[in-house]
């Protein structure tokens, strides 16, 4: 039997036509989509298509789309063998994350792609990227699929989603993976590297187990779990930043996280008002992560000076988390956690392949 792969359309580039009268860029009918790449017949799989009723820009995607994205999915879990995701670049990355947390214990492959011209633009590079997206979603071995986790594809390369980042607003090569490699390159051969993929870690069975507590040991299924929160907000350091923005941010009403994008390799202005806002907020209850703002390496909190004292005050290390996935971790973490040291402890650790451990 062919594998069947579910393609799902969410809006964004790949699916836009410019407007005739105001030549802005708009969502176009889904099936017209299908109609510029006749290829897909060609393909070795069975596809099926869905749509938003009212495709988007990923501009604005929030947490309710999340969940319809994710519904769409969980509701045809066991009716595929792998899910397409057609989704705006900008927000992929935030898109990704969040769904690599919001499937537990994952069997099957979820891939988001997209394109950064459309798809009936004779320089697209959506037809490369849509192909070799259901290419990769239908790769079988010994009856199940090869890849059983959330992926970006885009540009022959293929990531794990929660360690991308989007780089460029005009380069095909639009997206990056900076602290781990690409699990498949598509060159002439489509390169799977095995020993890359997510396997599942006794961190993410652990929290399952948590969580699960109805299920005997062996029969953690694929769990689905929605529900974020979005009482959180990411606060980027920069050389001159007061106390009066901090502690703004700081003071808003029913604030339970934030994500701290510090410099290098975790540091923070070691000026006193600054712990002192961090400790206050923290001693309020609110969660605080520390990630860097580089692009590539880790959060080492104690290793220079300006940040020792973050890590004796009680921060969160993101160690080599993207900002994109420390958001997502912390949304989903704040709705299935309930204590400070349990949200500490997952937070740190890699439930899906997102950190370094
Ligand atoms: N603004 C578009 C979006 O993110 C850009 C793209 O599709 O790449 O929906």
């Amino acid at each position: 039997m062919k594998p069947r792969i579910l393609l799902i359309y969410t809006g964004g580039t790949i699916g836009m036509m410019k407007d005739p009268e105001t030549w802005a860029l708009k969502s176009f009918n889904f099936e017209e989509l299908l109609l510029h790449i006749p290829e897909l017949r060609q393909l070795d799989c069975e596809i099926s298509t869905i749509s938003y009723t009212h495709p988007i820009d990923s501009s604005n995607m929030n947490l309710k789309s999340w969940q319809r994205l994710g519904e769409m999915i969980h509701e045809r879990y066991d009716d595929f063998d792998g899910f397409v995701v057609l989704h705006g670049s900008d927000t992929m990355a935030y898109t990704g994350s969040a769904l690599s947390f919001m499937f537990e214990n994952l069997t099957k492959p979820i891939i988001l792609t997209g394109s950064q011209l459309p798809i009936g633009d004779l320089r697209t590079d959506a037809k490369e990227n849509l192909i070799t997206t259901i290419q990769l979603a239908s790769q079988i071995q010994n009856g199940r699929p090869i890849i059983r986790e959330v992926c970006i594809y885009f540009e022959y390369q293929l990531y794990r989603a929660n360690r991308t980042a989007k780089v460029s607003a005009d380069h095909f090569e639009a997206f990056m993976s900076p602290n781990y490699p690409p699990l498949a390159i598509s060159g002439v051969h489509l390169n799977i590297d095995q020993n890359l993929l997510w396997q599942g870690t006794f961190d993410e069975f652990a929290f399952a187990k948590a969580n699960q507590p109805q299920l005997p040991e062996d029969e953690y299924k694929m769990f689905y779990r929605p529900d974020f929160v979005n009482d959180v907000v990411i606060l980027k350091l920069f050389p001159g930043i007061t106390p009066e923005v901090v502690n703004a941010i700081c003071n808003i009403p029913e604030l339970k996280g934030i994500v701290l994008e510090t410099y290098g390799s975790g540091n923070a202005p070691s000026e006193q008002w600054f712990v002192d806002a961090m400790k206050r907020t923290l001693d309020k209850g609110v969660y605080i992560v520390n990630v860097t703002q580089c692009r590539g390496g880790a959060v080492d909190m104690g290793k220079y000076e300006t940040s020792v004292q973050l890590k004796a005050i009680g921060m969160v290390s993101g160690k080599d988390m993207t900002t994109e996935t420390a958001l997502a971790k912390m949304m989903y973490l704040l709705n299935y956690t309930t204590t400070l040291a349990d949200f500490k402890h997952y937070f740190e650790k890699s439930l899906r392949g997102e950190v370094t451990e």
